[in-house]
């Protein structure tokens, strides 16, 4: 089969699409003829050889398929349109995918749509909900709001929660699809301080919630967006990993609750209870249509190189999807 691997040609780091060997599955796995994969950050790290994730040359932690083989599973069978996490090799045309975090596809969403589900919306979910503990009308501060992370955690904030949501991005059109998705109150961080923003629109309070993607450089800024008691998850460091100076005293004397999370090092069993909960929480609303998947571009797999360098560019709004053109 056919599946995208690192090579290194003059010094860099290039996809390329390769001839390798089916995958083998194990006993409680499916097998999967994938259709879309979709791209994430930590293929980046993994293309350029900073994460030690990956379990398999082939890049890629989610993908959007038919059952090929479904062993002997009671949940699933040939034919089944699932979307989900894999434990790498998800750029490929086909993938196993451990049965107990497998997904069913809602009827009105496509592949694309499925590929561009499970990272990103059970991210948001995991850390809105289980490690966030975001309450009925809280508020909550989404940085990067028009990413595939952002754009998933807007909508389950207001469909789940009927939270008030505050967003940074940067530019207006990113701001207008958040708008569109439901976020209340927008902040254009090139423009303006958003502390100062955030304080004004929770009288002075500050939010409940913080999901953080930027990390080192919205340090300070956080710190004064925060209520008393507040809690702050964070996923990403796309603004650094390292703080010169921090005064701990600011998380103590303000009561704040700081979690660090990664899902795709979590255990097996982790990645299959919150994809269980999830489907079953919100299926539902993508049936209704009142959550959807956000794709900003499809990149046929030949073009997964340009599909990088698109997200390393921050073009994206929403989802960057492989088509493994089947
Ligand atoms: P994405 O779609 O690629 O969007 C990231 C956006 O962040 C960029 O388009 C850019 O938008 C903004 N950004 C980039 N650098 C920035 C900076 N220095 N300061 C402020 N904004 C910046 O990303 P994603 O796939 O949703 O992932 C979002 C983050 O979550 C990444 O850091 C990713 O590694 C992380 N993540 C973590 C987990 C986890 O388990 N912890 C899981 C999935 C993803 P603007 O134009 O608005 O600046």
């Amino acid at each position: 089969m056919k599946g995208v691997v690192v090579k290194q040609t003059d010094n860099r780091n290039e996809l390329v699409l390769d001839d390798m060997p089916k995958p083998e599955m194990g006993h409680d796995d499916l097998l999967i003829k994938v259709h879309h994969a979709a791209v994430n950050r930590t293929d980046i790290l993994n293309r350029k050889g900073r994460s030690g994730y990956a379990v398999n040359p082939i890049l890629g932690v989610e993908v959007a398929g038919t059952v090929v083989d479904a062993n002997d599973s009671q949940s699933f069978a040939v034919g089944d349109r699932v979307m989900g996490l894999v434990n790498s090799g998800g750029y490929a045309e086909y993938a196993v995918m451990p049965v107990d975090r497998a997904m069913k596809i809602p009827e009105a969403l496509s592949f694309a749509e499925g590929a561009a589900i499970p990272e990103v919306f059970l991210t948001a979910y995991q850390t809105l909900f289980w490690i966030g503990q975001l309450q009925h009308q809280e508020t909550v501060l989404i940085h990067a709001g028009a990413s595939g992370v952002g754009t998933a955690a807007i909508q389950l904030a207001k469909q789940l929660r009927d939270a008030k949501v505050i967003v940074t991005a940067g530019s207006e059109r990113k701001l207008q699809v958040c708008r569109d998705l439901g976020a209340d109150i927008l902040i254009n961080y090139k423009e303006q301080s958003f502390d100062g923003e955030v304080r004004q629109a929770t009288d002075g309070q500050g939010v409940d919630l913080i999901l953080d993607f930027i990390g080192a450089d919205y340090w300070d800024m956080n710190l004064a967006s925060i209520k008393q008691a507040g809690r702050w998850v964070l996923i990403g460091v796309l603004g650094g990993s390292e703080l010169s100076k921090v005064n701990l005293m600011s998380i103590m004397s303000k009561y704040i609750q700081l979690t660090g999370t990664l899902l795709t090092p979590r255990s097996d069993a982790y990645k299959a209870a919150l994809s269980k909960e999830f489907a079953g929480v919100v299926t539902d609303y993508f049936k209704q249509g009142r959550i959807r998947p956000i794709i900003d571009r499809t990149f046929p797999v030949e073009e997964a190189n340009e599909a990088h360098q698109h997200m390393e560019d921050n073009q994206n709004i929403g989802k960057i999807i492989l088509d493994m053109n089947d």
